[in-house]
């Protein structure tokens, strides 16, 4: 019997090994950074929170046919997954234009997109998750064209699951990141973690630019009450999940 090992220390969750090879432990810390860690910080009881709403929302897309690596959640802020190789990409989609879409593009914040836009980012932060084109993509092997097709794909599909259901929050999902990994036969399936570090989350109620978010931006933005944000964000959720369920 081997102690967990720990694996790798990233910015928001810590990943130990367990006994069994394919399945890994994930430790959702507190710490929060942004502008690639240039900003350091820590958001109380945030490690529980995101594992919580991330658990609902694996469970949610896995019951809507979505294969991803959660298996069950241990403890408050531990959840055990399948083990994958993750493809080095950050798959961001966007229903409205925010953050770094306004800042590279001009468009106004909180401008309604015709129709949802998938990106895809370089994992890397010494280059500083450069956004790349389908021929990047390609030219550094990071995907096949089937693969980025089936990244798409599935990016829309879960784009429309969250969306429904953060509508039932009263909640808009502005945009998001998803990871995904590789298993053993190659199977492309959901990895890292869906939460308001990785969301942007408007709510729905509130047209003030600054008290609508809901999200990782309190923190980055220093709008204050970043903690009771995630709070009302978890509450939602679990609501909508169990009058749901
Ligand atoms: N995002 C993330 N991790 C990153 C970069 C972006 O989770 O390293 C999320 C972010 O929270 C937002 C979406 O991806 O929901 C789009 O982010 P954007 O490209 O606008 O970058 P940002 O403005 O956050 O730098």
């Amino acid at each position: 019997m081997s102690d967990p090992k720990k694996l790798y220390e990233g910015k928001a969750k810590i990943l130990y090994s367990t006994e069994d090879p394919d399945i890994l432990l994930t430790h959702y810390k507190d710490d929060a950074t942004a502008f690639n860690a240039q900003k350091r910080g820590q958001i109380v009881g945030k490690g529980e929170m995101n594992c919580a709403i991330a658990n609902a929302l694996f469970q949610l897309l896995e019951a809507a046919g979505v294969a991803t690596h959660y298996i069950d959640c241990p403890a408050p802020n531990q959840m055990r997954v399948r083990r994958v190789e993750i493809v080095p990409l950050e798959v961001v989609v966007r229903n409205i234009a925010a953050g770094s879409l306004c800042k590279q593009t001009g468009l106004p914040e909180g401008k309604i997109l015709p129709q949802p836009l998938v990106e895809f980012y370089y994992k890397d932060d010494a280059l500083g998750d450069p956004l790349l084109t389908r021929d990047r993509l390609l030219l550094l092997d990071l995907a096949t064209p089937e693969q980025i097709e089936e990244l798409q794909r599935q990016a829309l599909q879960i784009n429309t699951i969250l969306s429904d259901f953060f509508l039932s929050c009263d909640i808009t999902l502005v945009d998001f990141k998803l990871e995904f990994g590789l298993t053993s036969d190659r199977q492309l399936i959901l990895a890292d973690e869906i939460s308001p570090d990785t969301c942007r989350l408007w709510n729905r109620g509130e047209t003030d630019p600054d008290r609508r978010v809901m999200d990782k931006d309190r923190f980055r933005r220093d709008l204050g009450q970043v903690e009771n944000a995630y709070q009302q964000v978890l509450e939602r959720v679990l609501s909508a999940t169990s009058s749901a369920g």
